[in-house]
């Protein structure tokens, strides 16, 4: 048998293929399994391939305002839905292809197939059974087939999978998962997204964009329910004024399938139920960690609330056993996976590693208007016991917002009254998820809110409305 790899990864998502670099930097032999795409649902089916279609939306909506900035388009503008999908495919290809480039260039050794633990530091691997998609972008050529392997340390990053709700069962025709979202044979003409979190969202504002007849359920108060509630009332106005229906505090009671409709029964907060007819349902309620036939039950690998239960270092309760990504729990973001696959492979090499703060993890929707946060929103702060001082600018009163006809958004800075430490940052409106990473950078470095009104921000730009409402948390706002 061959000497043993110092690690084993399971899953190439954004967690396991970060993990297997930084593990191939540091000097260790290692090697990644996966079962279906090199970077797993991000790159193929998640973050990536809906950003390509959110741009195929925004650049539409900007030509359809072309009059708005003096350009005339002659003739109709139209899309071709089949084009738009082809290039999103191209997009998480293009990328897939990349982590396969990456691997080869770190020396770390692929294998396809699915991976389960059969003993203390052994991994078996099969041909994959049943792919959940069919695998579109094929493994790289020199990747190993299966087999058992051994490992000294094993990092778990399976991710998740879309959750099923009871009645809701996709179909792959009439009832559609994210899957089947980014791969449309056509635009339905009226969609029913069930679930107002990030992913719903976006669906609903890129499909809104195109026409569809959208209608958004969330069995929460509001629409994003993780944001601060302003955020979210601003961004639910501003849906409700593209067209698209808002209804929280509603759940979906069944759904009756026609030839090519569904006829959904939703009940409201108050009890009151009714039924609406659409061409097609999204059920975009969360995911679930794949946790299921790994092994780890019969490791003793402890999982809580469905998730692997890990330290701040990825380390689940069996020596040499690991846990990353999605499959340890929230916040399910890409980034933060990776981040953690970095922090577990450091603590495994013995390096002073930090433990992934949750505080600090920002969150972005990439609908229109976009949205970004980190930290808390108001009502946790006030939850915690928090005196506050909130400073609010709206990109009304932004030179380059209005320059670049997007004068929609606010931006929200919530302070300690007594420290006056930034406790949390919330924007709405354009380009929000690039600027969130400056508050990011701000409360990760501990900025005090005296440095943060000191600094410079280049004009004009649409960070000047960070800076400015950082200025009026303190009474100290120039353009308001
Ligand atoms: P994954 O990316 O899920 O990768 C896990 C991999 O493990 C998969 O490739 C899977 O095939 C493989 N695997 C599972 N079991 C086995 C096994 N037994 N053997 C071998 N391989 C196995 N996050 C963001 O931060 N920003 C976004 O904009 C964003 N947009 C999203 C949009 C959508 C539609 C979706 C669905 C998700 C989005 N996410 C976004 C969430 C993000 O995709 C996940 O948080 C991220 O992919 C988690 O990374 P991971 O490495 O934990 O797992």
């Amino acid at each position: 048998m061959p000497d043993p790899y110092d690690l084993l990864v399971i899953g190439a998502g954004p967690g396991g293929y970060v993990a297997a670099i930084r593990a191939a930097q540091l000097g260790l032999k290692t090697v990644l399994v996966e079962r279906e795409h090199l970077g797993g649902i991000c790159l193929n089916w998640g973050c990536i391939p809906t950003k390509a279609l959110l741009r195929a939306a925004d650049v539409f909506r900007l030509a359809r305002a072309g009059k708005d900035f003096g350009l005339d388009i002659d003739g109709s503008l139209g899309f071709d839905m089949t084009r738009i999908v082809a290039r999103s495919r191209e997009v998480a290809g293009k990328l897939n292809a990349g982590v396969g480039f990456l691997m080869k260039k770190n020396k770390i050794d692929v294998i396809f197939g699915e991976a389960r633990l059969t003993g203390a530091g052994e991994v078996r691997v099969e041909k994959t059974a049943k792919p959940a998609v069919a695998p579109q972008f094929p493994p790289p050529r020199e990747a190993l087939g299966p087999g058992v392997y051994r490992a000294r340390n094993i990092i778990v990053a399976t991710g998740a999978r879309p959750r099923v709700l009871p009645g809701l069962e996709p179909d792959g025709r009439l009832i559609w998962t994210y899957f089947e979202a980014l791969k449309p044979p056509a635009l339905p003409k009226s969609l029913l997204v069930v679930g107002a979190g990030a992913i719903g969202v976006e669906f609903a504002s890129f499909h809104r964009t195109f026409g569809v007849e959208t209608t958004l359920v969330e069995a929460l108060p509001q629409i994003l329910p993780a944001e601060d509630a302003e955020i979210s009332a601003l961004a639910r106005k501003s849906f409700e004024r593209q067209g698209i229906i808002a209804l929280t505090g509603t759940t979906v009671a069944g759904v009756e399938k026609k030839a090519d409709s569904v006829i959904a029964t939703l009940v409201g907060a108050d009890g009151a139920t009714k039924t609406i007819e659409c061409d097609r349902v999204l059920s975009a309620a969360g995911v679930v960690a794949n946790v299921e036939q790994l092994g780890l039950e019969s490791l003793g690998v402890k999982i809580e609330r469905g998730v692997i239960a890990t330290d701040g270092f990825g380390r689940a309760n069996v020596a040499g056993v690991f846990a990353i990504g999605d499959v340890a729990g929230g916040p399910m973001l890409a980034h933060k996976a990776a981040h953690e696959g970095v922090v577990c492979v450091e603590a495994i090499a013995g390096l002073p590693a930090h433990p992934l703060d949750k505080g600090l993890v920002p969150g972005c929707t990439y609908c229109h208007p976009q949205i970004a946060s980190v930290g808390l929103t108001e009502a946790a702060a006030k939850q915690a016991g928090i005196e506050t001082r909130v400073g609010r600018f709206p990109l009304l009163a932004n030179g380059k917002a209005i320059a670049l006809g997007e004068p929609e958004g606010l931006v929200k800075t919530i302070f300690d009254k007594q420290s006056g430490r930034l406790l949390g940052a919330h924007l709405i409106g354009a380009e929000a998820t690039e600027l969130i990473q400056g508050f990011v950078i701000a409360m990760n470095l501990e900025t005090t809110e005296e440095e943060l009104m000191r600094t410079i921000f280049p004009h004009p730009t649409l960070s000047e409305a960070m800076h400015e409402s950082v200025l009026e948390a303190f009474g100290r706002a120039i353009h308001i």
